[in-house]
Formats: C-alpha cells, structure tokens, sequence
C-alpha cells in the first residue's frame, strides 16, 4: 500500500468527523472534504433530506453535495491548473463517481470499499472517450476502522427503527466483505 501524504492522511480523518456528524444526526454516515492544491475547501456529509422531507433526494449524497456546492470553486481550480481532491470514507457510488469526472475531480481518495454502490472499479476504457481523457485517480486507503463501525451501527439502528430489508442486505454485504 502506498503511503500517503500527511495532508490527505489528516482530510480522511476531517472526513471521519463529518461521518460522524451525519451518524449524530441519524444520517447515513458518510463524510467527505474537498481540496485544492493541498487546502481544504469544504467539508460536508450525506444530507439525505438536507433537514427538509421535502428536498428529500437520494443525489444528496456526501460527495455530491460538495461538488455542487462548490461547483464555482472547482470550476476556477480546473481553469487554474489545480489539482482537486476529493476524500471520503466510503466509495464513491455511480453518481458521486459521475460528477467528480464532469467538475475535472483529478484524485479520488476513500478508506472504506462500499459492496453495495461502489462505482470505483468501472471500466472507463470502453465508455465515450471523454473519459480516457478526465478520469481521476483513485486510491483507496484504510486508515481506520471507524467509518465500517460506523455503518454497521447506523444499519442496526435503522432496523429498530422498524427498517428492515434494506440494512440487513447492507449488514450481510458488510459481514461478507
Ligand atoms: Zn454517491
């Protein structure tokens, strides 16, 4: 395993707070951080209803959001010749994935693999060849158990909640990973 720079060691953990902060809130715990040019831009967490039901949207997604929060920053960073880096605790799923590779996201760093929706292992080779060009890279580097814990609480939680078919596949998935 490569070693990583202090920097992108000390986002990862920046992004294990922000999980925490969504896990606090009964979200789904995922946290992220956006730099660049080794500066942290923003920090943020899955919003799934952003603490309005009606907003309520399944792109509210940790890394998503960042990106369209930031979209003007990371559009003058990309003009700029900088390199933007994006953290986060779990694998970036399809989406998250899509819109790092549109807003010109360079690194993707992420510590805990998602059996469910990680998106990081897709072929990019025979898809339109835009994406030969901007794919980012990724790495992925498991820094910590925490972010894992965290999920698998957060399933066994929603499962007293009276939620059921969807944190035990999870729980399975994790067990089996
Ligand atoms: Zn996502």
């Amino acid at each position: 395993m490569k070693e990583l720079a202090l920097f992108d060691k000390q986002c990862l953990e920046d992004a294990i707070k922000a999980a925490k902060d969504a896990y606090e809130i009964g979200n789904y715990p995922v946290g992220a951080v956006l730099a660049v040019d080794g500066e942290v831009i923003a920090v943020g967490y899955n919003e799934l209803d952003r603490g309005n039901p009606e907003r309520r949207s399944y792109v509210n997604h940790a890394e998503n959001l960042l990106i369209i929060k930031n979209g003007i920053a990371l559009s003058d960073a990309y003009k700029g010749g900088k390199i933007i880096s994006l953290y986060s605790t779990l694998e970036p799923c399809i989406q998250c994935l899509g819109a790092s590779v549109t807003n010109h996201v360079n690194r993707i760093l992420f510590i805990e693999s998602d059996p469910n929706g990680g998106a990081c292992n897709l072929r990019h080779d025979n898809i339109g060849i835009w994406y030969k060009e901007v794919w980012p890279e990724i790495i992925q580097y498991p820094l910590s158990q925490e972010p894992k814990k965290m999920m698998i609480e957060f399933f066994h939680n929603e499962i007293k909640k009276g939620h059921t078919e969807w944190p035990k596949k999870m729980l399975r998935l994790y067990k089996a990973s």
